[in-house]
This record gives structure tokens, C-alpha cells and sequence, in this order.
């Protein structure tokens, strides 16, 4: 999850109505018997908001949110990872106390939404879980991290969280921390920090995958050299399609894709598709953004009138148009270089992913129809969809 710049794709606030009326039934079907699991899940931000129930449907326009469960039936999505996504604060100590306690609590509210709806999801901490728990009729909840922040206070935490169950870790966020380098600051460590070798060997020990989305070049090279495992991209995109600093180029696919790696491709507009600077827009939105990072405190009344507001001053500052067909062109350039068993899913769903023709989970079937098309098989679309996904989670638990 990234905030302000994330919610430049609020642009297309209205713009997902009707899509899915043009997959077929037959793509449908076949999207609902396949395993389809998302490896980037910002949802738990909206469990905290007072009176949203993921049992319920919601809609982007009214509300801002992207997965809940009518909507994952609709788009056959089985479950994945719900990431506990810390901002980059002060790295004081300050910072970091409160970095642990927002971690804590985020994944306190994750386990709680399972706890409270056990007919509906349940949790996973091995490969196995997920066929098992898919078996039952319920969604399947795995967890991440996004930013190993709140680590920073004491790092051997980390197998407290393995406990209550972490599977995945994603070091850094937009901007440097304790641990590693950003891809999109200037580097500091030039690569991982002493703790954060550290980081990456505790996590091999205790079976937690290692994502390098948003991390440096520096620290994708350096994870790839030292993990014992394989490494997730957990929400990524081509280099050589959108040449934003957090997707990574042909040769760290190949070298990704060479350990028994995957990249899970990301819909983020702004990392699909370069955008001209628009200080207008930038002046207009910055303290609607600001409001939506507290969105967790507000009445829904409330949320539905900033989801207005902000999609006013989007149409008031338009950006050029991304769609489905530039989600696509990066997706199909990664299968290209690493072929159907490195890649998968990960679309930001609640962290500003999303564009015009894939607005919501309920939209994924899309996806499906588009690779289809391209000429991929049912088998691709299985390894695509959660096959890769599975067998990383399985290699990095058993590289113990
Ligand atoms: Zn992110």
C-alpha cells in the first residue's frame, strides 16, 4: 500500500460498471474452478473502519474499497495475502514503538476478522491449508507484511508474528527504513542494512517468504544472492514497459524467475504508466488524501462523501486514461521473459491498485479472458492464478 500517489487512480472512481458482462460464461466458469489468489491484499485498513463488514458488498464509488466477500464470490478470488502495511514514520524511537504497535495491531484486527466469521474465512500458514480451506467453501486469509518497520524496535519479534501467522515479509516501503533501501528514495544503505541481512536470514529460519517489491535494485540484488529460498515479488511490474523504479527489469525477472522465484503483477496506475507532473491535481488532492489516510476513524456517511469529493477533483484534474489493456501489457511482457510458473497476481487491491476496466476484485474473470485470448492454457492460467504462488510458500518453508 502506498497513500497519496496510490490514489491517483481514483481518476476512474465510476468507471467499473458492465465489464464483466463481456467475459463469457465459459471463461467464467473456468476462472471460478481454477485456485485465484491475490499475494497483495490492503484490505485490513478497511477492517478498521467503524461499521464496514467484508461480509457485505460495497462499492468503489461509494466507499473506496475494492475486495469483500460477494465480491471475491463474483470474481472467484479464493483468498490471499492481507498485508499489514506500516507508514514510513520517524525513525526515532518514537517511530519505532509506534511502528510496533500499529503492527500489532493490524494483525490483531486480521486474525479478528477471521476469528469472528469462520464459516466464511479462516487462516493459512502452510501451502496445504489453502487447497484444504478452498475444499470448505470459505476464503482463504493469508498474511504479510508490507515494510518491516515495525521490527525495527526489536527484530526478533519476527517469530512472534510467525506465530500468529506471518508467512510473507516485504522489507521496506517508499522510503528507506532500519532494514533496507526504498526503490524510490536515495540510497542510504546501498543495498540491506547489517539488520537487515539479519532480517532475511531469520526469515529463511523460520519459513517466511521474502518480498522485494518496493525494495532497491541494490536490495533486490542482494535478497536474491542471500535467501536461502526463493523470493516474491509480491506486487510488481516490467521495467521495460513502465519504466517506474519499483518494476523490475528483464534481467532481475530472469534472475528471479532462476531461483524459483515469482513476480505477482501490480495494476497500480502510476507504476504501469508514466504521467506527466499536474500540480494542479497534486495542490487539489493532497489534503483529500490526507483525510483518506484517517478514513479508518470515519463514519461510513463520511467516507462516502470524501469517495465524492475525491473523484470531483480528479474530474476536475484529469489524468490520461489507464485501462485493463495497460495492466495486460505488462503482465504479458513478464510471461514472455520468465514464462507461466514465475508470475502471478498481486494487484494492490485497497492500496491504490486497480484501472479503468478492472476496478474491483469482482473483475478479475477479465483477466482470465485476456490470457485465454493470448493464447495461454487452463494449466497457465492454474500455475498464474495460484500454482506459483503455492509452490513458493511451500519451498520457502521448507528451506528451513
Ligand atoms: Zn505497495
Amino acid at each position: 500500500m502506498r497513500r497519496a500517489p496510490h490514489f491517483a487512480s481514483l481518476a476512474l472512481l465510476c468507471a467499473c460498471c458492465c465489464a464483466h458482462a463481456e467475459v463469457p460464461p465459459a471463461i467464467r466458469g473456468l476462472h471460478e474452478r481454477l485456485l485465484v489468489l491475490d499475494s497483495h491484499l490492503d484490505t485490513p485498513m478497511h477492517l478498521a473502519r467503524p461499521g464496514w463488514d467484508i461480509s457485505q458488498r460495497h462499492t468503489y464509488a461509494e466507499d473506496l474499497s475494492q475486495v469483500d466477500l460477494p465480491r471475491m464470490i463474483e470474481g472467484g478470488l479464493d483468498g490471499g495475502f492481507f498485508a499489514i502495511f506500516t507508514p514510513q514514520g520517524p525513525r526515532t524511537p518514537e517511530g519505532r514503538t509506534q511502528a510496533s504497535e500499529h503492527g500489532l495491531a493490524v494483525i490483531t484486527r486480521i486474525r479478528d476478522m477471521v476469528a469472528t466469521r469462520p464459516d466464511e474465512f479462516a487462516l493459512a500458514t502452510r501451502a496445504e491449508d489453502v487447497l484444504d480451506i478452498v475444499a470448505s467453501g470459505r476464503r482463504v486469509v493469508l498474511i504479510s507484511m508490507e515494510n518491516a518497520e515495525p521490527l525495527a524496535a526489536d527484530p526478533g519479534r519476527l517469530a512472534t508474528y510467525h506465530r500468529l501467522g506471518l508467512r510473507m515479509l516485504g522489507l521496506v516501503h517508499a522510503q528507506n527504513n532500519d532494514f533496507a533501501d526504498s526503490a524510490t528514495a536515495l540510497p542510504q544503505w546501498h543495498g540491506l542494512s547489517p539488520a537487515g541481512r539479519e532480517l532475511v536470514q531469520a526469515a529463511n529460519r523460520l519459513g517466511i517468504l521474502i518480498d522485494v517489491s518496493h525494495a532497491s535494485d541494490a536490495v533486490f540484488d542482494q535478497v536474491l544472492a542471500l535467501s536461502r529460498a526463493p523470493v516474491i515479488a509480491s506486487h510488481s511490474g516490467a521495467r521495460a514497459i513502465g519504466p517506474h523504479p519499483r518494476n523490475l527489469d528483464d534481467e532481475r525477472l530472469r534472475q528471479l524467475a532462476a531461483k524459483g522465484g515469482v513476480v505477482q503483477v501490480n495494476s497500480f496506475a502510476s507504476d504501469l504508466v508514466p504521467r506527466p507532473p499536474n500540480p494542479e491535481r497534486d495542490k487539489a488532492l493532497a489534503p483529500l488524501y490526507r483525510e483518506f489516510r484517517q478514513a479508518a476513524s470515519l463514519p461510513p456517511e463520511q467516507v462516502a462523501d470524501l469517495a465524492r469529493r475525491i473523484h470531483d477533483a480528479e474530474a476536475l484534474h484529469p489524468l490520461p486514461s489507464t485501462s485493463l489493456d495497460d495492466f495486460m501489457r505488462h503482465l504479458l511482457h513478464i510471461l514472455e521473459v520468465v514464462g507461466p510458473h514465475h508470475v502471478g497476481i498481486g494487484a494492490d487491491w485497497d492500496g491504490g491498485g486497480g484501472v479503468e476496466g478492472l476496478r474491483d476484485v469482482s473483475q478479475l474473470p477479465e483477466i482470465s479472458a485476456r490470457l485465454l485470448a493470448a493464447g495461454y492454457s487452463e494449466e497457465d492460467l492454474a500455475a498464474i492464478w495460484g500454482g506459483n504462488l503455492l509452490r513458493v510458500m511451500a519451498q520457502a518453508a521448507r528451506s528451513l
